[in-house]
């Protein structure tokens, strides 16, 4: 009789092959399976990725074809401008998500791990037993619930609200007019390889962020449309339809992404979740990479350290949740914000490069003395922006703390969520 693995993860994607490589890699005895053909799972278009994640994870950092771009200037656009701000030394890299994918399946194979393609859950008794496509599989440890938004469903979880999924597309196009695309770009004052990122053309919250690279158009939109906005499908549509220095795509895909806090109960005694399945997403800007790669390591050092799943939960939980948790603050204040706001916000240097690039490195912004000498300036002179600032940034101030406090005693997580949501979920004025 096959042996009885340590971990099962559902789920082959960046999520579930990153959490088979450091289970692997912790001695752990892995097998990973998904629905799709293996070299099909997951995402398949081109994300930014911050690279510390790579760093702090043991992983080398990309490198071409699967690095797309390496940190270029980012300038943000209020709504189709001209108003901007560029940020610079953000550290994001543009990365293809097919071939991250399959990087970290290659990893992980070698390090010992077992994946099995087109293999379906059917069914699972919540504890002991995985009904697969592919025959049943039985767990020592774990069972990882790495399949996505609406996947397997192996630990019930509160349904996301459509107000807290933004609908994204990303597509990588042929350039079919390089002097129409550089005018484009030079009206935005951006070069080739810069992305241009226009900003609440569609409800605050959403994007249409354009980047020419070498013989390639790299698009991507995102929305909320239960808030009454176009998605990011038609955003994207939009856009090329309206610019025919876009040509034919060649890659890419649309789907939602959830917004929401990360579920306060991302495991049970014997489930862990990971990845969009636990809503491990930045919600800023609707990242999930980063959050899985650390998420995926700190499961593998929770269940080798014999602290099973809801050791992982609650390492999660306090390393990562407030800073997710105050991000989501913020991106339900953005969903209020007119272009017109916006402007007035980076008029008034109360949203700078300094705070977009820790939001897009998905940081605390650490703001030295002169820097909060200049916001405090700012803040006189547009009391108006600082009055609808000041109560975002006192509740995002908060989430460290609630997060700090997580329960050790499964028990309590229903009572501090209640608590954190009262905090943390309110809509923004
Ligand atoms: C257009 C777009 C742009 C984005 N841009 C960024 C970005 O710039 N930066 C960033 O960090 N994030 C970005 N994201 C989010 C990011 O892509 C997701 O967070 C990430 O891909 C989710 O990975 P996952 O492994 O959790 O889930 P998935 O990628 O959904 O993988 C889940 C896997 O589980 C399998 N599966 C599902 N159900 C079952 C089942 N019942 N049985 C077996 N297998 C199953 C699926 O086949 C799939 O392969 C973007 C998302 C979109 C849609």
């Amino acid at each position: 009789m096959t042996a009885i693995p340590d971990v099962v993860i559902v789920g082959a994607g960046t999520a579930g092959a990153a959490a088979a490589l450091h289970c692997a890699r912790a001695g752990l005895a892995t097998v990973c399976l998904d629905r799709r053909p293996l070299g099909e799972a997951g995402a398949r278009w081109v994300n930014g990725v911050p690279a510390w994640a790579f760093d702090e994870t043991d992983l080398p950092r990309p490198v071409r074809p699967e690095l797309r771009g390496d940190g270029a200037p980012f300038h943000l656009v209020v709504g189709w401008g001209p108003d901007r701000l560029t940020v610079d030394r953000h550290g994001v890299l543009e990365v293809d998500m097919r071939a991250l994918t399959d990087r970290l399946q290659r990893l992980a194979t070698a390090a010992g791990a077992t994946f099995v393609g087109d293999a379906r859950v059917t069914g699972f008794d919540g504890a002991d037993r995985l009904d697969t496509t592919a025959g049943p599989f039985r767990a020592r440890l774990a069972f990882v619930d790495a399949s996505g938004l609406g996947g397997a469903g192996l630990l019930p979880s509160p349904t996301i609200p459509r107000a807290d999924i933004c609908a994204a597309a990303q597509y990588v196009h042929d350039l079919a007019d390089r002097d129409a695309a550089n005018a484009f770009l030079a009206r935005f004052g951006a070069a080739g390889g810069e992305a241009v990122c226009f900003t609440g053309v569609a409800g605050g919250y959403s994007i249409v962020n354009v980047r020419v690279h070498g013989d390639d158009v790299s698009i991507l939109t995102g929305s909320i449309p239960a808030l009454g906005h176009a998605s990011g499908a038609r955003l994207h549509a939009d856009f090329v339809a309206a610019h025919p220095f876009v040509g034919p795509a060649r890659f890419g895909g649309a789907r939602p992404i959830p917004l929401a806090r990360p579920h306060a109960r991302l495991a049970s005694a014997r489930v862990a979740l990971l990845g969009d399945a636990g809503s491990q997403v930045f919600p800023a800007h609707g990242s999930g990479i980063a959050a899985q790669l650390v998420g995926a390591r700190l499961l593998a050092d929770a269940l080798s350290a014999g602290e099973g799943p809801l050791g992982y939960q609650r390492r999660w939980q306090r390393a990562w949740g407030g800073l997710f948790a105050a991000y989501g603050v913020f991106r339900r204040f953005s969903e209020t914000l007119s272009p017109e706001d916006l402007g007035a916000l980076v008029a008034a240097g109360l949203l700078d490069p300094d705070g977009a690039r820790a939001g897009m490195a998905q940081r605390w912004p650490r703001p030295d003395l002169t820097h909060l000498a200049r916001l405090a300036r700012a803040a006189a002179r547009y009391p108006g922006a600082a009055r609808r600032l000041a109560p975002v940034l006192a509740r995002m101030a908060l989430a460290p703390a609630i997060y700090r406090a997580f329960p050790r005693d499964p028990a309590r997580v229903p009572a501090w969520d209640r608590v954190a949501s009262r905090v943390l979920d309110r809509p923004t004025a």
